[in-house]
């Protein structure tokens, strides 16, 4: 296990474990503070991540930019990482085999960063946590909205910001989901577990 944020990173950038070290320009780690309460994790880096390094700085970023300011929150307080740190071939999701090598990072990145509320957002975060967690998520269509106590923090899952653009209908849903996922982390800091769990009505995983 790494013990920093920067050594994990070197790690990731050295990385050639899976096949999408082929097509990317640059490995895109991690980002925000190592004691962050709340973790988003998106899915893999898009054109823009790939020539910055730097996770969610394209349209989707700009879109979970806006909403977060909308909620008062800064993207400073919060650690976003991705379940694949390289870009796959343009158009395509990473393969489950890929995001299953790469998980190893996640689950790194969990046990320094030891968040409160982990938020994937979309299916290949989902299958990422999944493979940290040795759980087996439904679809993010079915789980989107719904707390999970896991033990070690909540899980709220959440729509992929690249999936409100394409389907802008669901643009008030994810941003009351964002809103949700903020009074949670204000009361996950503030009322016992059993609490939480009860309000929210989590399901245990
Ligand atoms: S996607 Fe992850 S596992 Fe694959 S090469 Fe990049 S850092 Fe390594």
């Amino acid at each position: 296990m790494m013990e920093s944020l920067s050594g994990l990173c070197s790690a990731i950038v050295r990385c050639r474990e899976c096949d999408l070290h082929f097509s990317r320009k640059k490995a895109v780690c991690g980002t925000g503070p190592k004691d962050a309460s709340m973790m988003i994790v998106g899915e893999a880096p898009g054109s823009a991540e790939d020539e910055a390094g730097i996770p969610f700085v394209g349209r989707s970023g700009k879109l979970l930019n806006e909403v977060l300011a909308s909620l008062k929150v800064s993207r400073s307080e919060i650690y976003i990482t991705n379940s694949v740190r390289c870009r796959p071939k343009v158009g395509q999701a990473p393969k489950i085999n890929e995001v299953r090598t790469c998980s190893r990072y996640l689950k790194e990145e969990i046990s320094i960063v030891s968040p409160r509320l982990v938020v994937p957002m979309g299916n290949s975060a989902l299958f990422a946590l999944g493979f940290v967690l040795d759980k087996k998520f439904e679809k993010i269509s079915e789980v989107a909205g719904k707390l999970m106590d896991c033990g070690m923090f909540f899980v709220f899952p959440q729509f992929h910001p690249a999936a409100i653009l394409r389907n802008p209908k669901r643009r008030e849903y994810f941003v009351e989901n964002f809103q949700k996922a903020v009074w949670l982390l204000r009361d996950i800091q503030s009322m016992p577990r059993l609490e939480i769990a009860r309000k929210y009505r989590a399901l245990s995983i």
